[in-house]
């Protein structure tokens, strides 16, 4: 007894930011509170959906599009050097409108100086802005919601 536990070495941030250590910078920004939840090991409230559904979609689903994007979507499709509406075109072989929520578009000014560009780029007058209810800034879960709540 009485012998401390080291704490874990932080590795240092000299390197090149890798798209980990931006995901990381990420959770620890906006969503501080995850790892004690992590360790409290409480019961998950997941609900479950058939596996007969997997590769389903909804045959509804027609052109024009509008895509629901993410904090990482818009920063992947600058990493990867590509315009948001073109390449959703050239995937999709139709009209794409990229949708951006006000909790998305919250997240990326929290995240200040790393993400400026990204900024830029969901502040573009062609993208279709989406008004959020709910409180705070955390992005996922009310990304999840609108997806679970499309009916047709
Ligand atoms: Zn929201």
């Amino acid at each position: 007894m009485g012998r401390a536990k080291k704490g874990p070495k932080f590795a240092k941030m000299k390197k090149m930011i890798t798209s980990r250590a931006i995901k990381q910078h990420k959770e620890e920004v906006l969503n501080p509170k995850k790892k004690d939840l992590s360790l409290e090991k409480l019961p998950r409230n997941v609900p479950q959906v058939s596996s007969a559904l997997f590769f389903s979609y909804n045959t509804a689903l027609g052109p024009p599009y509008r895509v629901l994007v993410d904090t990482n979507f818009i920063n992947f499709s600058i990493q990867n050097k590509l315009d948001l509406e073109k390449a959703m075109l050239d995937c999709l072989y139709a009209k794409c409108t990229p949708c951006i929520t006000d909790c998305v578009m919250a997240e990326l000014e929290k995240l200040g100086q790393k993400y400026r560009v990204a900024l830029r780029i969901a502040k573009d007058p062609r993208f279709e802005r989406l008004p959020c209810i709910h409180k705070g800034t955390y992005a996922d879960d009310c990304i999840v919601e609108r997806v679970t709540n499309v009916q047709i």
